[in-house]
């Protein structure tokens, strides 16, 4: 299982807890917000509300492609790799099944 960026060593609160995206506001601030993440589409307060529920949104989301959220509203210069690697989040084969 992948580890979830709000289980890192020092996680930003406006970032999005399961991939580390900028949510532009807190998540959770201190209950969950609702707030949806535009990267990997996580619901703050559903798929990130532990680190074992994080951990599998993530490895689906990076399983299945890790497509941005709405295409339509995709950063140019964005690449899954790019955002996993700024975020901290080390994939490993194992993580991702
Ligand atoms: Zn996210």
């Amino acid at each position: 299982m992948a580890l979830a960026y709000g289980w890192t060593a020092d996680p930003d609160p406006c970032r999005c807890r399961v991939c580390g995206w900028d949510l532009g506001e807190p998540g959770w601030d201190p209950s969950p917000t609702y707030i949806i993440c535009s990267a990997c589409s996580a619901e703050a307060g559903v798929d990130d509300l532990d680190e074992r529920r994080a951990g599998r949104y993530l490895a689906r989301w990076i399983g299945e492609g890790a497509a941005w959220g709405v295409p339509s509203e995709q950063p140019a210069e964005w690449s899954p790799s790019g955002h996993l690697a700024a975020a901290g989040i080390v994939v490993r084969r194992r993580d991702v099944r």
